[in-house]
């Protein structure tokens, strides 16, 4: 735990989010300013500041893949694409970015292009990734 990483409190439960899926090691949630609807964040419990120092690589990506799958069948979302640069946040962090029709995004996801979603919305968002 790192007590100044918002990952680490949201992790923890001090900050609220909207959760995706967890277990005692990953925890997935919506992005709180979506680049799609559905984008998610999968972080690891413990603080690592990237994504390569990650213990336990297979079972993280594990995470990754169930809820792309989850965007398609869920979401309908055409495709999906993995991010990990972590530029902003000093806590490891996939980026799921579902991609749709004309959703606005070139090819590559524009990371400029955030979209503005109701609090309502994102929780019947991450309602339905979660039936996965
Ligand atoms: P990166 O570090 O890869 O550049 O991006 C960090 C991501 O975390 C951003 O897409 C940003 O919107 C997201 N983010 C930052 N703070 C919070 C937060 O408090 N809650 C949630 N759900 N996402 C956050
Ligand atoms: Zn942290």
């Amino acid at each position: 735990m790192n007590e100044f990483c918002i990952f680490c409190k949201i992790a923890k439960g001090e900050i609220p989010c909207n959760k995706i899926y967890e277990d005692k090691k990953f925890l997935a949630f919506l992005d709180i300013q979506p680049l799609n609807p559905g984008h998610t964040l999968i972080i690891p419990k413990k603080h690592f500041q990237w994504v390569y120092d990650v213990v336990d690589q297979g079972a993280y990506w594990e995470v990754a893949k169930k809820t792309a799958h989850s965007l398609v069948k869920n979401l309908q979302a055409e495709y999906v694409m993995f991010v990990t640069w972590g530029l902003e946040v000093p806590h490891a962090h996939i980026h799921v970015v579902p991609r749709y029709d004309n959703d606005g995004h070139p090819g590559f996801i524009d990371f400029s292009k955030k979209k503005t979603i109701s609090a309502e919305k994102m929780k019947e968002i991450a309602e339905r990734i979660r039936k996965q």
